[in-house]
């Protein structure tokens, strides 16, 4: 039993040892067991994001799987989306989930579809917040915010307008380009991630890069990241994935 003079709650300080504090009441070697567990607990969750995102920064391209409900199958109504993220071996690296929200935001699912305002959230395996995307109701303007867990911005995904064409600038947390990402016409599963007119990467719907096949391929994305992208950059570039899978490919299940 570990006594003090002085509680490590509320502070109160006695003359003579006690093993439960007489004002407060908490029992002395609990509270500071309890504290020390928090504290462990803390630690290793902090290591666990460190790790994840260093795997991010390692990560050259990833594999973007969306996970396919029975009840949504069957019903044919369409629930919040869900996505396993993986690197280039299958090894999930992350999970992305659509807040279930609101009534409204059911609706919004409902009548508006693809077109529909979300928000996203992608976590580490053991469950940790990593970033947060926001999108907001635009009828062809259509953005993308992408944040970290603390709610800094990181950057944002904003479409262009072009005639016929699929066109979307990524900027950087200070609004300024940094990347355009380009469909061509003749490869509808195809952005081209530019930088000065260069590709430096991909966004691909029906990626099928994987060694061993998932499931079914149809619904996977990969990305190729451009090159010397730190996680945060590349969490930007997720984001615009999320937003291309919206825009294009959720209308066309329909
Ligand atoms: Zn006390």
């Amino acid at each position: 039993m570990i006594a003090a003079k002085k509680c490590p709650k509320c502070g109160f300080a006695a003359d003579t040892d006690f093993s439960d504090c007489p004002k407060c009441g908490v029992i002395v070697s609990k509270y500071l067991q309890r504290k020390k567990e928090l504290k462990e607990f803390e630690k290793s969750e902090a290591k666990e994001i460190r790790n994840t995102l260093e795997r991010l920064n390692n990560a050259q391209s990833l594999v973007i799987k969306q996970k396919k409900e029975w009840g949504e199958i069957l019903t044919g109504f369409e629930t919040r989306n869900k996505y396993n993220i993986m690197d280039g071996w299958g090894n999930q690296v992350f999970e992305a989930e659509e807040e279930s929200g609101s009534l409204a935001t059911i609706l919004a699912r409902f009548f508006l579809t693809y077109l529909r305002p979300f928000t996203m959230s992608i976590f580490s395996a053991d469950g940790n917040e990593l970033f947060t995307l926001k999108r907001p109701f635009r009828f062809y303007f259509h953005e993308l915010d992408i944040y970290e867990s603390g709610g800094v911005l990181l950057g944002k995904i904003k479409r262009r307008f072009a005639l016929l064409r699929r066109i979307y600038a990524v900027m950087d947390r200070n609004d300024r380009e940094i990347f355009q990402i380009f469909g061509p016409i003749l490869r509808p599963w195809t952005f081209l991630i530019k930088k000065n007119d260069q590709e430096q990467g991909k966004i691909v719907k029906k990626w099928s890069g994987l060694g061993k096949e998932i499931f079914t391929d149809a619904d996977n994305f990969g990305i190729n990241f451009p090159k010397a992208l730190d996680a945060n950059q590349k969490a930007v570039f997720l984001g615009a994935l999320f937003l291309i899978d919206f825009v294009h490919f959720e209308k066309k299940q329909n």
